[in-house]
């Protein structure tokens, strides 16, 4: 890789700001339900601490569209990163104030001051300069620690980088490595396991893994746009009308290059859209014109997994259906169990197949889960990431 990491730099006694990804979710009286990137942002914080930096942490968290929103404060977060971190964690009620430039003015080594939610300042989104300027005046050093936000062109994310020496944190260097060695040295055979709702949101990575997988298995609503685009009859399925050309053209792709494009032979479909609709499972040619494809088949399930349990490096991202209704789980749950028995690389991306993985308690046994959900997605597009790019080279 050749960005600089904080461990190319000299960090004792500097003000390092770090952008963290510390977007998690909160229920309806704002306790976090998922610490996940609390935890994942620590190694970079302890290696700061065991440094002796001084630090200032700053992330979005929710939607708060440029205003002070009360339940979007940072307040959870700070507790948890404390509970985590045994330490106090002194966090601002502002991004930027007059309070904000002198607490950091008195930190000291070791110590951790946490900026308000970064959304706050209608600045951030759009990645105005000034704003840039003063997040980067309270620090010496700008780390970019949030993966999941580096496909963004934000202030906190870009435009800072020009004012001070910026690095990669622990956790952004990871991520790039690990989908750095899927695009460039995987061991084969290597599957692809594609689904999820929208096509439009992966014909990108589909196109890109054409040079480095061996195989793509298809599922989710995704497929039936596939499906549809080489002559099948596929209901009230989700269809993206334009994407029918673009998908044929990618499976005519797989076949000029020798490679497998498995789509479902038999599925499950469901007379409304809803967990308790009447279904059956019909063959690919047989889907009912009413009715609607929400899960793939145990014919399809079978083929996947021999595919899935030869692999030696597997990419999943987006479930096999809809996975969050019983009914129409299956496929997406032995999918999961075929994964994790498998003896390859496994590594799991996308905010539902996150979910997937974590319900059918196999998240543990998965060599690698990428924290970038659409960040992730753009990586494997081959798209460069212009928060990574603003980094500064070695
Ligand atoms: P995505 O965000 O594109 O990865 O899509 C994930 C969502 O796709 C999940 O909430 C699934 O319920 C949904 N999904 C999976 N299969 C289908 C299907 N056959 N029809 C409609 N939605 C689906």
């Amino acid at each position: 890789m050749n960005k600089k990491s904080i461990r190319d730099i000299d960090i004792e006694n500097k003000t390092v700001f770090v952008r963290e990804d510390l977007n998690v979710p909160l229920d309806n009286e704002g306790n976090i339900t998922d610490e996940t990137r609390i935890i994942l942002s620590l190694p970079t914080i302890d290696y700061l601490i065991k440094n002796s930096a001084k630090i200032i942490l700053a992330s979005h968290l929710g939607r708060p569209k440029g205003k002070f929103v009360e339940k979007l404060k940072m307040d959870p977060v700070a507790i948890a990163l404390g509970k985590h971190l045994n330490k106090e964690i002194k966090k601002m009620d502002y991004v930027i104030s007059d309070k904000v430039k002198n607490e950091v003015k008195d930190l000291k080594s070791g110590d951790i001051l946490l900026l308000e939610n970064l959304r706050f300042d209608q600045r951030e989104k759009s990645n105005d300069d000034n704003f840039s300027r003063e997040l980067a005046e309270l620090a010496d050093i700008y780390v970019n620690d949030a993966f999941g936000t580096s496909h963004r062109k934000h202030a906190s994310m870009v435009g800072i980088c020009k004012y001070i020496p910026s690095v990669m944190g622990l956790l952004l260097e990871k991520e790039l490595r690990t989908l750095s060695s899927l695009l460039k040295k995987p061991k084969h055979p290597f599957v692809a396991i594609l689904g999820g709702s929208k096509i439009s949101d992966k014909i990108g990575v589909v196109r890109n893994l054409l040079n480095v997988v061996d195989t793509v298995i298809a599922g989710g609503g995704m497929c039936y746009t596939f499906l549809k685009s080489i002559g099948f009859e596929i209901g009230n399925s989700l269809l993206e009308e334009e994407m029918l050309e673009y998908c044929k053209q990618v499976l005519d792709e797989f076949k000029d290059k020798g490679k497998k494009f498995m789509l479902p032979e038999d599925v499950v479909v469901a007379k409304e859209f809803k967990h308790d609709s009447i279904l059956k499972t019909v063959n690919i040619e047989e889907i009912p014109e009413d009715w609607l494809g929400l899960d793939i088949g145990s014919g399809t399930i079978d083929k996947y997994k021999e595919e899935i349990l030869k692999a030696k490096t597997i990419l999943w991202n987006g479930p096999m259906g809809v996975f969050e209704w019983e009914s129409f789980e299956k496929g997406t749950k032995e999918i999961a169990y075929a994964v994790i028995e498998s003896k390859a690389k496994t590594v799991v991306g996308g905010g539902d197949t996150i979910a997937a993985v974590k319900k059918y308690r196999v998240a543990d046994k998965i060599s690698y889960i990428t924290t970038g959900g659409g960040a992730s997605l753009k990586f494997l597009e081959g798209v460069k990431l212009p928060a990574v790019e603003a980094l500064n080279n070695k």
